[in-house]
Parts: structure tokens; sequence; C-alpha cells
């Protein structure tokens, strides 16, 4: 187990970091938990965003970066809604995925990250998702973990299930061969890269040491 020792210098790096580029103030949080109680994936991964805030502000920086509610929070934003002081803790595990992506920090749920890449890299595409491209690249790199890992079984169950559910889609006229495109594509684009320009600007002011 890692052992973290408290820097102030770098708790409060750390602090303000998440604060600039969440636009979220961490600060006002007074531990109230009425976001903990909403949270809704708060239970099954037993962690929440109120902890995951106390984190940060203290400054343990790997633990926050590495946290199951980074990559699970589904953005529901009910955290939000319930805080008194209007801290939105679904910006803030949103900001932490990108900046443990930014670090090369190994996903606590790579299914998850493949999951969100490949939503990511459709809406950045098409300006929306394609189920037969977001299916088959999620599918690729999920088998590929497993193939790299020598889990034959589960590559085999993958296989098995997912052809099941795409036999059920085709039937159901639910998935299309063909790549769409959606009008709004060039905003869709713009928005994309105005939130990684803000991400170099923030980097700016706190530089990496
Ligand atoms: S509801 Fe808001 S103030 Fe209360 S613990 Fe959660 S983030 Fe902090
Ligand atoms: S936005 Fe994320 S952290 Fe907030 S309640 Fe929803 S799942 Fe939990």
């Amino acid at each position: 187990m890692d052992v973290w020792t408290y820097d102030p210098a770098d708790a409060k790096q750390f602090a303000i970091e998440v604060m600039e580029r969440s636009n979220q103030n961490i600060f006002a949080c007074y531990q109230c938990r009425r976001c903990a109680s909403g949270c809704t994936v708060g239970e099954e991964i037993g962690f929440t965003p109120d902890r995951l805030i106390r984190m940060v502000i203290t400054g343990n920086r790997k633990a926050a970066l590495e946290n199951a509610l980074v990559w699970q929070c589904v953005s529901c934003y009910t955290c939000g809604t319930r805080c008194p002081n209007n801290i939105q803790g679904g910006r803030i595990t949103e900001t932490l995925k990108k900046m443990s992506r930014e670090e090369s920090i190994t996903p606590r749920s790579p299914t998850i990250a493949y999951f969100h890449d490949s939503f990511v890299t459709g809406c950045t595409r098409w300006g929306r998702v394609n189920e037969i491209q977001f299916m088959g690249a999620y599918e690729i790199k999920s088998i590929a973990k497993n193939l790299v890992n020598l889990h034959f079984t589960d590559v085999w169950k993958e296989i098995r299930e997912q052809s099941l559910l795409l036999k059920a889609l085709f039937k159901q006229r639910r998935i299309h061969l063909k790549l769409q495109t959606a009008k709004g594509r060039n905003e869709v684009r713009a928005f994309y890269k105005k939130a990684m320009q803000k991400k170099t600007k923030s980097r700016n002011v706190f530089p990496q040491r």
C-alpha cells in the first residue's frame, strides 16, 4: 500500500489546478455529505464525491487520480443539485479523468475507459455516436486487452454475447451500418477544441514541476 505524505505546496497546487479546470469551488465544501447520499454509483463502488473532494483539498493526488469514482461517475449531476454550495461533483470527476489521462495513469476500470474513448472519438469525428463504430471500437480494445492477458475464455464470452446483442439490434432495426454525420458536427468539434485549449491555458498557469 502506498504511503502518502502531506505536502502543503503540492496540496495547494493540485487543489487549485482541479478548481481552475473544473470551474468548481471545492474549498466551499464543508463535508455535509448531501452529495454522498444521492450519488448514483456511491453504494456500488463504496466511494462518494465528498470524499473525493476531501482527497483533492488535502493534496492526495495519486489516490484522487486513481480513484474508482473518477471513471465510474455517470455524470448524472445529482450531487450538484443536492449540494448547498452548488459544487458539481461530475465536473470534478471529469477533470480528474482528463488529468489521469494526461499523466498516463492506467484507469482503474479499463473497460469504462474504452467506452469513454470510443464515445468521444465518434462524437469528435462525426458529431454523434454511430452504433457500429462505437461498438466496434469498444470491442476491439476490450478483446485486445483480454488477448494480451491471455484471458481466452473472456474473449470467447465477449464475442458470443456481443454477437447475440448485434443480432437482436439488427432484428429491431436499432443499428445502422452506414456512418451518419450530425448536422452540427463542426460545432461539436469546436466544442472539443475549446475544451482542449482550456486545458492548455490552465496548464500554463500551473506548470508541472
Ligand atoms: S454536498 Fe457539497 S458541501 Fe456537502 S459534502 Fe457534498 S460537495 Fe461538500
Ligand atoms: S455526477 Fe457522478 S459523483 Fe455526482 S452523483 Fe452522479 S455519479 Fe455521483
